[in-house]
């Protein structure tokens, strides 16, 4: 018996054996939408069809990146730009990596960037930085004019994987925020920048919203109505947040809340813990104004 037992017990473990080093094993998922290497192998080959070979292609999960710059400044974008925002926004904010597998498109200059936007997508850009097209599944950018707007793009399809229902006062903010940021203690931050003057001159002559107002703008007439201080009041909100150390809080606050708070006005009151909003109001336009760009001290 006991022999039996032994050898059964021996048998049991050459089979788990076999089971282990034969079995086909599935493979190991490079996002958390659980996309794997053959995934981004199919896309990669998709692009090395519909671009020169002078462009070089690189896998950086969630994204695909590729460029026609020097194979060194590609690299350099992926790694230091790509990289460090998906890793240092996910801590921040998003669970969840975008839904589809986006490519980011770096093109050299501008004439390369409108070239191109032509050719792969017969559209003219817009804006002479660049875009995210959700239809197209790609973030389009003319990486001459610095990695700025990239990081702000990169913020877009991350908010529409993790909070599809996010107005756009709030995504463009957050959005905005970053695209002149930095690292503290491991974590993202977004500093002054170009977008402050025109706001302080508009907090001047007040002409900016109040933020009831300002939250309950519409996605449409945030963007068709700009009297071109939307992104700077959002931004500059933001940024006030992330000085009082509230802007994480108000992320997951407003995320948990936005069905029953769908502009985000009353969660900004409770992270605030301000029932006068007339007069946070004044404080931020204080503090909105006593801000400087660039940051000299
Ligand atoms: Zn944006």
């Amino acid at each position: 018996m006991r022999r039996l037992a032994i050898a059964s017990g021996l048998l049991v473990c050459v089979a788990a054996f076999l089971a282990a080093t034969t079995a086909p094993t599935s493979p190991t998922p490079l996002d958390t939408t659980g996309r794997t290497q053959a995934d981004y192998n199919e896309q990669i080959t998709t692009i090395k069809q519909q671009l020169p070979d002078t462009f070089t292609i690189l896998q950086q999960p969630p994204f695909i990146v590729c460029g026609d710059d020097t194979p060194r400044r590609v690299k350099y974008y992926s790694e230091q730009t790509v990289a460090w925002a998906v890793k240092t926004l996910k801590n921040e904010y998003f669970e969840k990596d975008p839904t589809d597998l986006i490519t980011i498109y770096l093109f050299k200059d501008e004439a390369s960037y409108k070239k191109y936007t032509k050719q792969l997508f017969d559209e003219e850009p817009s804006t002479p930085y660049g875009y995210y097209s959700p239809t197209d599944k790609a973030l389009i950018m003319n990486i001459s004019t610095g990695g700025g707007t990239l990081v702000h793009e990169i913020v877009h399809p991350f908010v529409a994987a993790n909070f599809p229902k996010c107005p756009a006062w709030f995504n463009e903010g957050l959005g905005s925020l970053y695209e002149q940021s930095g690292a503290k203690d491991g974590r993202i931050v977004g500093y002054t920048n170009w977008r402050l003057p025109a706001l302080q001159k508009a907090l001047k002559a007040a002409t900016v919203p109040s933020f009831e107002k300002f939250c309950a703008t519409t996605d449409n007439d945030f963007y068709t109505k700009d009297r071109g201080t939307n992104y700077g009041q959002a931004r500059y909100l933001c940024y006030y947040l992330q000085e009082k150390g509230l802007l994480q809080n108000f992320y997951k606050a407003f995320l948990k809340n936005h069905e029953k708070d769908p502009t985000g006005y009353e969660t900004l009151k409770s992270t605030l813990n301000e029932k006068d909003m007339p007069a946070f109001q004044k404080r931020w336009t204080d503090f909105t104004l006593a801000l400087r760009y660039p940051d000299v001290h």
